[in-house]
């Protein structure tokens, strides 16, 4: 009869020793690779000019009603923007007043929260022109925009919440222009099946990663010629089509 040979198991205070070894080469290695990869640590401070990482829509969402922090990100990001003086009075007082001197892609933008104006760098830069390149093998040169600021309830009904434009927390895009002379919009192109429809869909579901709130024509009929994105933070919204 052979029997099975045992081997000595290590004395306990070994195996510590190997189990802490194991977990100190994690925790240095982990330290490492956030070190070298900010956009994945949720603790770095926020650079829109990193790679977007699994920390980025965290640590944006984060700036939601946090001007200063906000402010801090385009001065780290070297952002060019000008502040404006808080302004207005009741659901339509303005304390996040800014404009941005130069935004890629883009006429001159009106005024606009910090919120707003980080997640609409960090989609233009990151998603949108490379998505029309994708797609439309172009570049987008401008962007149209219908507004940010208005002070109103949401789809002017009186008995309807306040909408984020009364902020200035929101802006509408109805469109893009190319550099090789096309414009898409979302009134002539969504839902027409063809290469633009596909651009709108894709910048439109990227937008979602930017900013709280995205509505678009698949939204309801009120949506049908913009895209409405804000960084409101009613828990109510969120929604993302
Ligand atoms: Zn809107």
């Amino acid at each position: 009869m052979t029997r099975k040979r045992k081997w000595p198991r290590p004395p306990t205070d070994d195996r510590k020793l190997v189990f802490a070894l194991i977990l100190l080469t994690l925790l240095l290695g982990a330290r490492v690779f956030l070190a070298e990869n900010p956009q994945h640590n949720p603790w770095a401070p926020l650079d829109l000019r990193d790679e977007r990482g699994w920390a980025t829509q965290t640590k944006l969402s984060g700036l939601r009603g946090d001007s200063q922090g906000c402010r801090a990100v385009l001065d780290r990001s070297e952002i060019a923007f000008s502040a404006l003086p808080a302004t207005g009075e009741g659901q339509c007082r303005r304390d996040d007043r800014l404009t941005l001197d130069a935004v890629p892609f883009a006429p001159r933008f009106p005024e606009m929260t910090c919120p707003v104006a980080t997640g609409l760098v960090l989609w233009l830069e990151k998603d949108v022109q490379a998505l029309a390149q994708d797609i439309l093998g172009s570049s987008v040169e401008r962007v149209e925009q219908l507004g940010t600021y208005s002070c109103r309830r949401m789809y002017g009904d009186a008995d309807a919440a306040w909408s984020e434009h009364a902020t200035g927390n929101a802006i509408d895009i109805a469109g893009f222009r190319l550099t090789d002379g096309r414009t898409v919009t979302v009134l002539e192109d969504w839902d027409n099946g063809r290469d633009e429809d596909r651009f709108l869909t894709a910048v439109r579901d990227a937008a979602c990663d930017s900013f709280g709130t995205v509505l678009s024509p698949d939204y309801n009929a009120a949506h049908a010629d913009h895209f409405h994105l804000d960084q409101g933070r009613s828990p109510a919204m969120g929604a993302c089509r």
